[in-house]
């Protein structure tokens, strides 16, 4: 990146190794206009305005605002930071360590948060989006990484990059109400 306003920036992702080959390649880079639907509502819900994404995202995105009450509270969370400004799209060139999902989080002097999501494709979407949020609104809240991994209350997961229980609690969750949903879906007959 080239953002002479940067003042600090950490990367934050988890590892997971991927063996598959890659699929990614025809994404579509533009963001889509937003849905006309309230924002982080259950029906046809949309992110805040300050949350741009790949197109091919918009499905999952509705779908995880639908059903997960965890993403939703994340949704609502971020709208109300609307100086934390979130670029969410696949990773078109392979994640160092293997990771399957990487944020670069950027906070201007001014204060602004930046945060640049990279999603494996062949990753657990709603996971890893849910995952990566949680970073941003670490970040958002105001924790200071390096300081808790010195309390050895996070940790460093590869150089440079930082991992913490609370992300990966956030995206477990969200995945683990994805399932639960549709299983419940099912059973109605939806
Ligand atoms: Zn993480």
């Amino acid at each position: 990146m080239s953002c002479g306003m940067r003042a600090w920036t950490i990367v934050v992702c988890l590892g997971g190794l991927l063996l598959a080959p890659r699929t990614a390649g025809a994404e579509q880079v533009e963001p889509s206009p937003p849905s006309s639907g309230p924002v982080c509502g259950t029906a046809e819900g949309r992110m805040p305005t300050s949350v741009q994404f790949t197109t091919l995202f918009r499905e999952s995105l509705e779908e995880m605002l639908s059903r997960s009450d965890g993403f939703r509270s994340q949704c609502a969370r971020l709208a109300q930071h609307p100086w934390v400004y979130v670029r969410l799209k696949f990773a078109l060139s392979p994640l160092p360590y293997a990771f399957q999902a990487r944020t670069l989080i950027a906070r201007t002097l001014d204060g602004p948060i930046i945060a640049y999501i990279e999603i494996d494709p062949r990753a657990s979407w709603p996971e890893w989006i849910a995952h990566e949020i949680e970073h941003v609104l670490e970040q958002a809240d105001g924790l200071r990484l390096w300081d808790l991994a010195a309390e050895h209350r996070t940790w460093e997961s590869s150089e440079s990059t930082y991992e913490t229980q609370r992300a990966i609690d956030a995206g477990r969750i969200v995945s683990r109400q994805m399932r639960e949903t549709k299983r419940a879906r099912r059973v109605a007959g939806e």
